[in-house]
């Protein structure tokens, strides 16, 4: 496992890296989620993602558990949550990237994760409702009270990040190190194009999520939909619709070739796809299966299948490289 400098901080996250979206507190049970959180520490992750809104809340409380009994050396992982949309409360005080939820949620994180301080504090999302001055100096005050020790933002677009930096600079403030991004084969302007600049002026670390488009990038679905899968789950029925295309699953059965060709599975030829960009600082693995998690750890193993030629050809497949800024 190599680490990488997360933006222009001193932080460095371990290059891939486990979050707990959909699978903690909701379709696996905590014995499974210990296996996999010792899995992916066993092999050198040192970045655990979490937030509010994952199972309302019990995704923290899962992880917390694991975290205390596993007796790790706090100083061995990063842990993290994020705050918006609240755990469930529908009152306009239960959710946002005002004063209050976000001090009000921290504490909360703190407790379900039993920490002492969350390592990366993200803005789950941007907040219209809230002007960015007060984000900016509660996730300040946050760091100086010492109950988090770096803050980031999600999907944020690059105006956003970039005033949350200006506002910083006016005020001698601690500005976000971090974004978290969707960043996968079929999903790829935000970290391709539109944060050119900003990896270039202030620095920006990305720790980026679903590299497998939530499971259609491991070709599971090549020969028809799976029901008992992630995306077989009514929750999650918009973002079927949304994804799971004959035009990705055309695309996808291409690359399986290619995988195959290589040596690769076709999550991993995904995974290293993601990794291989310089600017992706750690692509965030889910997992519902142990098995699952060590395919897809064992990817580093095999960096060297992926050379400029397999790019090349792996482009000529996707077919939606996004158009370079003209600067
Ligand atoms: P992926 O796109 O990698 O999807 C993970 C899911 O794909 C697994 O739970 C499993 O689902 C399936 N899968 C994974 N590996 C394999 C495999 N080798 N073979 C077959 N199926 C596989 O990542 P996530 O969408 O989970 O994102 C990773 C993390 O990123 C999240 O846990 C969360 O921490 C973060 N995230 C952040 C967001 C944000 O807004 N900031 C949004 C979403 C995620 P199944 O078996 O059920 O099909």
């Amino acid at each position: 496992m190599e680490y990488r400098q997360t933006g222009n901080s001193g932080l460095y996250l371990s290059e891939l890296s486990f979050g707990s979206w959909i699978t903690f507190g909701n379709q696996i049970d905590k014995e499974l989620s210990t296996k996999l959180m010792h899995t992916a520490y066993d092999a050198g992750v040192n970045f655990f993602d979490n937030a509010e809104v994952y199972a309302h809340g019990k995704s923290e409380e899962v992880m917390g558990e694991i975290l205390k009994a596993s007796n790790w050396s706090r100083d061995s992982y990063v842990v993290s949550s994020k705050v918006y949309f609240g755990k469930g409360g529908k009152l306009p005080t239960q959710r946002g990237l005002n004063r209050k939820h976000i001090v009000e949620a921290c504490h909360d994180a703190l407790k379900r994760l039993q920490v002492d301080y969350l390592d990366i504090y993200f803005c789950h999302r941007p907040d219209k409702g809230t002007p960015i001055v007060e984000t900016v100096w509660t996730m300040h005050q946050l760091i100086m009270q010492g109950k988090i020790l770096y803050w980031g933002t999600s999907e944020w677009s690059a105006q956003e990040i970039m005033e949350a930096h200006r506002v910083a600079a006016q005020n001698n403030l601690i500005g976000p190190i971090v974004e978290q991004p969707q960043y996968n084969m079929l999903h790829r302007d935000k970290i391709e194009v539109e944060y050119s600049q900003i990896y270039k002026t202030v620095g920006l670390g990305t720790t980026i999520w679903s590299p497998l488009a939530s499971g259609i990038l491991t070709g599971k679905y090549n020969d028809g939909f799976i029901a008992d899968t992630r995306l077989g789950r009514d929750e999650l029925n918009w973002l079927k619709e949304l994804i799971y295309t004959k035009e990705n699953i055309e695309k996808v059965k291409k690359l399986t070739i290619l995988a195959m060709d290589i040596g690769l599975t076709m999550a991993q030829l995904a995974i290293l796809w993601c990794n291989a960009n310089p600017n992706v600082t750690t692509v965030l693995l889910g997992a519902s299966k142990v098995g699952q998690l060590e395919e897809n750890l064992a990817a580093l193993n095999l960096k060297d299948k992926i050379n400029s030629e397999i790019i090349e050809e792996v482009e000529r497949i996707l077919a939606n490289k996004p158009n370079a800024p003209a600067f």
